[in-house]
Parts: structure tokens; sequence; C-alpha cells
């Protein structure tokens, strides 16, 4: 059954809501998720589920929404835009389709990287006109590889920072493997993108080059404080 743009707000009052979690990363199923504008970025939410790289349409209508408690919303809505993989079918280099990749060969053979093609995945996104809420609806089943990455979760690389300000020696190889991480998580479960270890090297470093930093601006207060006190010293000697 083709649904249209019209019976999405029938279809979506029946979806049971989840809550958002702070991880994710392209959903492939079917999901409804309800969260807060300050949940989760915005900008990052839309490029990792491949949101933003399409012709996004925003409904001039406003749409009354139950599982917002009927506030008013502004609704948008895009497809799905695939991802760019190699044309060799045995390789693995892939990448978004749009905007880095688009001219970009395979990164281990000579071949071009060829669009996936039309995807029947179709999101929806509400935003409270006068508040906070957002709801997010993907819908059906991608026909490609997961879009690669985009950025980074703050949380994950807070937990990163964590780790290597608790046990410095930690290497990048070992993070890999979630040596030091919680529960021995690997650093993929909290952010996809860690699956690069240059990455994971340089967020334990600016954890530690951050947490170890000295202080140059209270150094500076020191110093002239000391000179102040020098000179009313001086002063008062050669009264
Ligand atoms: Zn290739
Ligand atoms: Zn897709």
């Amino acid at each position: 059954m083709q649904r249209t743009r019209v019976d999405i707000q029938k279809i979506v009052s029946s979806v049971p809501v989840k809550v958002i979690p702070e991880t994710l990363y392209y959903p492939d199923e079917e999901v409804l998720y309800k969260y807060h504008e300050a949940d989760i970025k915005h900008h990052t939410l839309f490029k990792d589920i491949n949101f933003s790289h399409g012709k996004i349409t925003i409904s001039k209508q406003l749409f009354e929404m139950e599982q917002l408690n009927g506030s008013k919303c502004i609704r948008q809505y895009a497809k799905c835009v695939g991802v760019k993989s190699c044309a060799n079918l045995s390789c693995e280099d892939y990448g978004d389709p749009i905007p880095y990749t688009a001219k970009r060969d395979c990164r281990y053979c000579s071949e071009k990287l060829v669009k996936s093609g039309p995807c029947p995945v179709k999101f929806y996104y509400w935003a409270e006109e006068n508040g906070v809420q957002r709801l997010l609806y993907c819908y059906g089943k991608h026909n490609h590889k997961e879009p690669p990455p985009y950025q980074t979760r703050k949380m994950a690389i807070e937990t990163i920072g964590l780790a290597v300000i608790a046990n410095p020696s930690l290497t990048a190889y070992q993070l890999s493997l979630g040596i030091g991480l919680p529960a021995g998580k690997a650093p993929t479960q909290l952010c996809a993108t860690l699956i690069n270890q240059d990455k994971l090297r340089h967020y334990a470093k600016s954890a530690k080059d951050k947490h170890y930093k000295v202080d140059t601006n209270s150094i500076v207060t020191i110093k002239q404080v000391e000179t102040h006190l020098f000179t009313e010293v001086k002063e008062q000697k050669s009264m």
C-alpha cells in the first residue's frame, strides 16, 4: 500500500511512542521517538539518520499532536537518500551520497562510487510551535548499507575522557577493545564514529590535555598581585 502524506497523521497516532536513545544511529525499523529539544542535537540527529541530506519539505499547516498533549506542531518530511558504494560489489568502500563523496572514487580500487538508488524509508519530524517537545517518525526498511557516521556524540567523548583520566596509560588500541570503558563496552556502542582509532586517540589526548592543563590565566593574576605588592612595599619603605 502506498502511504500518502495525508494519512500519515492517522498512521502516526496509532504508533507506540519510544524514548529516543542517547546513541541513536540510523534506526533500521519503523519507530516513533519522542524527546525534548535539549536531549539530542537536532543537527547531528538529522545528519546521522540521513534526514538532512535529502530534500526537506516543511508543511505550511500546523498539526495538533496527541502524543505531545495536543500541542500545535510544525511538520517536516524527508526521504532517505541512501548511500554511495563501490561499483565492485565485493568491495567495502561506501559514503554519503551527498555532498562530500559525490565525486570521489573508491578508496580501495579504481571503481566509481555509485548511488544505492531510491530507498523506501521516509522520515517525519514534528516540532512544537511553542515548546520544546519533538517527535521523529522513521518508517520503512533501508535497501542499502548504513550511511557513514557523521559526528561523535558528546556523551561518547566524555566517556572516553573519563576513562583516560582514570587510567592515563590506556592506548587507542586498548580503548578500541573496550578496555577501561564502563562495563567493557566497545566504543562503537557509544557512537558508531568510534570505529576509527585515530578519533579515539584524538579524544583521549584532548581529554588529558584539558585535564592536566596549567591554568595560565591564574599564573598571570598571581604575578600581577606579586608585582603590585612589591611596588607597594617599596613605596612604603621609601616614605
Ligand atoms: Zn572498490
Ligand atoms: Zn535508506
